[in-house]
């Protein structure tokens, strides 16, 4: 179909001011943080369910692809238009629609950035917990289409255990509602469940109602210095099995500590330190107390070079600021880098890292740097290497490995990143022919025609 008779009739249907055209417009809407450049035909910014339920019925119809899109921070294409046709901006749609002490609930449009429904929440002292790295700037929409985790994952779990229900609008425009505003409900499948993590493929979300828990009353953080990593495993280890579940429970290794030393002159790091953890604990003041010096016990008598509380918010902050900050100063290593996330039970981490190093061996002229949720066995291996396809091909064949190894040990390739465009030649790897057949004809049963994000997940 001609593009002009296309934005002509989603000009009627959603108001010009909605509908993007110019190339301008279009080339921000191109990448996501995967970093691949796909340019859509349109962009829309439905403003109400019954946009994007106008815009399906349409878009079904006339068989063009249909991407969600948030705030495009997704580290596997997600909501890159692989295919062109229409990317749905949510942007737009981003009241809190709803916070209901009494009910422990918040209802929100897709669009809210994760940090505002966590500082509204506040206000009432509650507290939603999913919180990715990428809090201040993603949003809920994204992280339920993506399952996200993040750093209080140990403790409190990820998104999926926060969504109580959903406003979907289906491929063909038809707008159900999954699950209720109840703590509990096990009245037939749960759906709500199914479309959590379906990466946009299955249906769009265009209300989402959270599980609220009361804010903790303290948080403290430690930074721990180790000369070893197996020293920083080893403790985070004992901390679990102490019966300790820190709020956040942090690893960084040697490569990923080079490139933050320096970037908050506060934090100074000594040479000899090879492995850091970094740790909050939360909850009612004296239960702090009392597991922060467990805490400090636990590290010291496992080899610690130096534990390090935060004295104040203002340091506490600074500390996760310089955690943050290690996913884009690892350009200064290399200036190309693949981000995996893979996850492992707890007790096989030592195995993986030593797995990674040894397989690095055979490709001397990559460097990987590895950090991340260690609590949740979930670590961020980046590979990163020079320009040329010669080296991204070394660095690919080096991931397919990490990969095979990370299931061998009961592990999975993506612990929250999810699938997108950028790994589905490896869901093989973990999902048997007969899962996969199923999560197909689930896809084709809410999607026949395919136009929800085509391109992701499956080849
Ligand atoms: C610096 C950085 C740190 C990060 N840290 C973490 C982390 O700690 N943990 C983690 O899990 N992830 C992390 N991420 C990845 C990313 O932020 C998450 O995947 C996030 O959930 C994406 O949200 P978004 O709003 O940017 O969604 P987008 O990237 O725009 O989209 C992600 C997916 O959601 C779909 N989608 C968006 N809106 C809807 C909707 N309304 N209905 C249906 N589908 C929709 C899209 O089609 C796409 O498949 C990080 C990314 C960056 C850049």
């Amino acid at each position: 179909m001609k593009t002009t008779i296309m934005i002509d009739a989603l000009n009627r249907l959603i108001g010009k001011e909605n509908v993007l055209y110019t190339l301008e417009d279009r080339l921000c809407y191109a990448y996501d943080g995967s970093k691949q450049k796909h340019i859509p035909d349109v962009v829309l910014r439905p403003r109400s369910t019954q946009h994007v339920s106008n815009i399906l019925q349409y878009a079904n119809e006339q068989e063009i692809p249909v991407y969600p899109r948030g705030a495009g921070s997704g580290l596997t294409g997600g909501s890159v238009p692989a295919q062109g046709g229409i990317v749905m901006d949510f942007t737009h749609m981003n009241r809190i629609l709803e916070i209901i002490p009494e009910d422990l609930t918040a209802t929100v449009e897709p669009g809210v950035i994760t940090q505002t429904l966590q500082n509204e929440a506040a206000k009432y002292k509650l507290f939603y917990p999913p919180d990715p790295a990428s809090a201040a700037f993603s949003t809920i929409g994204g992280n339920v289409a993506e399952c996200s985790g993040g750093i209080t994952g140990l403790k409190y779990g990820v998104t999926r255990d926060y969504i109580l229900s959903l406003e979907v609008v289906l491929a063909d425009g038809s707008i159900i509602h999954t699950g209720r505003k109840t703590l509990k409900s096990v009245t037939g499948y749960d759906l709500t469940r199914l479309f959590v993590g379906s990466e946009g493929t299955l249906g769009i979300f265009t209300q989402i109602t959270v599980k609220l828990i009361p804010l903790p009353e303290k948080i403290e953080t430690l930074l721990v210095f180790f000369a070893t990593p197996q020293d920083a495993v080893q403790s985070a280890t004992q901390i679990i099995s102490n019966n300790i579940l820190p709020r956040a429970l942090e690893f960084i290794d040697k490569s990923s500590i080079d490139c933050i030393k320096g970037y908050k002159q506060e934090i100074q790091i000594p040479e000899e330190v090879n492995a850091i953890l970094l740790i909050d604990i939360d909850g009612k003041d004296a239960n702090v107390k009392t597991e922060v010096s467990l805490i400090e016990k636990i590290v010291v008598e496992n080899h610690a070079l130096k534990a390090i509380p935060a004295k104040d918010v203002k340091e506490r902050d600074t500390l996760w600021e310089v955690r943050r900050a290690i996913s884009p100063a690892l350009y200064t290593i290399a200036p190309f880098k693949i981000n995996e996330d893979i996850c492992v039970p707890r007790s096989r981490i030592l195995e993986i890292l030593s797995r990674i190093a040894n397989i690095n061996k055979r490709y001397p002229s990559l460097k990987v740097a590895n950090f991340g949720h260690i609590g949740d066995g979930n670590i961020h291996i980046n590979i990163l290497h020079e320009e040329g396809d010669q080296q991204r091909i070394l660095a690919e064949n080096m991931i397919e490995e990490i990969l095979r190894n990370t299931v061998e040990l009961g592990g999975t390739i993506s612990g929250e990143h999810g699938i997108g465009n950028v790994k589905s030649r490896y869901l093989s790897f973990e999902v048997p022919p007969q899962e996969l057949q199923i999560m197909k004809d689930i896809k084709h049963l809410l999607d026949p025609k395919g136009i929800l994000n085509p391109g992701k997940i499956f080849l």
